[in-house]
């Protein structure tokens, strides 16, 4: 039955489930949710459901297998790879679980938290920290992103250093399967060995293998005493041994240490109101450091100006700034996320979300921005992120002079050059975003056929009749 649309008593059995408040099939409503964040891909959908528990999920995807209606789950539609955007075809149901954001149970004592699917990362982290804990998963699209929504991505940003991705943070998961079933995995245990981890197949599926509906996730100690500096570096290996010497010195409290570009800094200053350097001098690379200990009494600032000064001395760094003051502190982040933001009104842009190992970061951006410079003389290279990971993202906009659609048409070769150099590094195309639509055709490339097939294997062993979100993250 797949291909066609939904028909009208299917239709009906849905609305039924979920009742007046959990459904719209109002254009006007649903217009923002059928198109992606960066405005790349634009679907429709059959209609709009937002279920308001676990048993209604189950219901609807009951009622969607047993009519092949395809179904696709929806967070925040903060993804950056068109993952959670509706196929053009107006044949898919979208399942918004911004209804399910409660937060069940926390235990201090256990350090653990079960929460809903929907619920925005920022509410968990503030529960976490009313309880004196912390949930440590933070990135730029916090105040909208739901859990629900980063477990299915395994996203990263700015502590994965420290903490891990969202996939090292899970303990235990409640998914509705594809034929409607409910697996209640919402274990809160540290040991568990007893076979297969199978939540670690839903995490990172990006909707493809079932629909998450809960999760039970790691707290930990809520830091009391935080140091941040922003630092000029000789270079990128003088980057990278400055972090050693920070993560050896501080007992291995770096939190964050991500890559600022002059690149970077220069489109933030043109393009976003109260941008400042930090330092005069226009070096070329920074680094904005973040340590954190959950003790009061430790002396982090401290042992950040000594390994600062010190590397001054040795020529790794050639000036720095420590924050004094939380507000100081806000003002280098805010900085790294004025990059991000600058870049939207520096014309088109062609972006990238490589990983390669730490300690090739520094060959890699070398290589990559040759190739890029090369094939387009004076394109603007802004590789910034997460590089105490290894994780760069190696965005490039079009030259000041050049054109939006020509510089798009080539986005094809351009990411080709990148990623094959990513390849021969021993890297990933995709380090934190996922695969949605926007990779998934790299994949034969990029992945070994066995990989691949096993993907394959999985996806239709779960998925035997590919109600969900069918055309993510599997090549067809
Ligand atoms: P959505 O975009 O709604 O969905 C993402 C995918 O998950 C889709 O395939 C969807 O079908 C699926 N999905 C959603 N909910 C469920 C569910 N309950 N069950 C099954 N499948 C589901 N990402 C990073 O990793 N690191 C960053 O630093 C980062 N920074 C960002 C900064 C900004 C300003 C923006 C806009 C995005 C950023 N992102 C980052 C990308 C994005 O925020 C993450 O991918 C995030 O995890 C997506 O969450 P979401 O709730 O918005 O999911
Ligand atoms: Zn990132």
């Amino acid at each position: 039955m797949i291909g066609t649309h939904p028909a009208r008593d299917v239709i009906g059995a849905l609305k039924n489930v979920v009742g007046p408040a959990g459904w719209t099939d109002d254009a006007a409503e649903m217009a923002p949710r059928l198109v992606d964040q960066r405005g790349t891909y634009r679907g429709r959908a059959a209609l709009m459901l937002r279920p308001a528990s676990t048993e209604e999920v189950a219901a609807i995807v009951r009622l969607c297998a047993g009519s092949r209606t395809p179904i696709v789950p929806q967070g925040g539609n903060t993804g950056l790879v068109g993952g959670a955007t509706p196929q053009a075809d107006g044949r898919e149901i979208l399942l918004c679980l911004d209804r399910m954001n409660r937060i069940r149970e926390l235990d201090p004592l256990d350090y653990t938290v079960v929460v809903e699917a929907g619920c925005v990362l920022k509410r968990l982290q503030e529960a976490a920290e009313e309880a004196d804990r912390l949930f440590p998963l933070s990135l730029g699209a916090e105040g909208s992103c739901q859990i629900g929504g980063n477990l299915s991505t395994n996203a990263g940003g700015i502590n994965v250093l420290r903490y891990g991705n969202a996939r090292d943070l899970v303990l235990g998961l409640e998914v509705v399967l594809p034929d409607g079933r409910v697996w209640n995995g919402l274990r809160t245990l540290r040991k568990d060995n007893t076979g297969y981890d199978l939540k670690q197949i839903f995490l990172g599926a990006e909707g493809t293998l079932g629909i998450i509906t809960a999760a039970a996730l790691r707290l930990f100690p809520r830091p009391r005493d935080r140091a941040t500096a922003f630092a000029a570096v000789a270079g990128l290996d003088a980057a990278l041994e400055l972090l050693a010497r920070c993560r050896a010195a501080s007992g291995d409290q770096v939190t964050s240490f991500e890559l600022v570009p002059r690149s970077g800094i220069a489109l933030a200053l043109r393009h976003v109101p109260d941008s400042a350097d930090p330092l005069a001098g226009g070096h070329g690379w920074c680094v904005l450091i973040e340590l954190t200990s959950s003790a009061a009494s430790s002396r982090l600032r401290d042992e950040l100006e000594a390994v600062l000064g010190a590397a001054l001395e040795d020529g790794l760094v050639r000036d720095a700034t420590i924050a004094e003051s939380g507000a100081a502190a806000a003002r280098l982040w805010r900085l790294r996320e004025a990059i991000v933001e600058a870049q939207r009104h520096a014309g088109a842009a062609i972006k990238h979300d490589v990983a390669v190992p730490v300690s090739r970061v520094p060959e890699f951006v070398a290589l990559a921005s040759e190739a890029v410079a090369a094939a387009v003389p004076g394109v603007v290279i802004v590789p910034f992120g997460h590089l105490g990971d290894g994780n760069v993202h190696f965005n490039l906009n079009r030259p000041a002079d050049g054109d939006d659609a020509g510089f798009l048409a080539r986005r094809g070769d351009i990411s080709g050059l990148v990623h094959d150099i990513v390849a021969r590094l021993g890297g990933s195309v995709s380090a934190e975003h996922g695969v949605g639509q926007l990779r998934r055709d790299e994949l034969p490339r990029y992945k070994p056929a066995v990989e691949l097939e096993l993907m394959r294997r999985i996806k239709t062993a779960l998925d035997p009749d590919g109600i969900m979100n069918p055309g993510k993250v599997v090549p067809l």
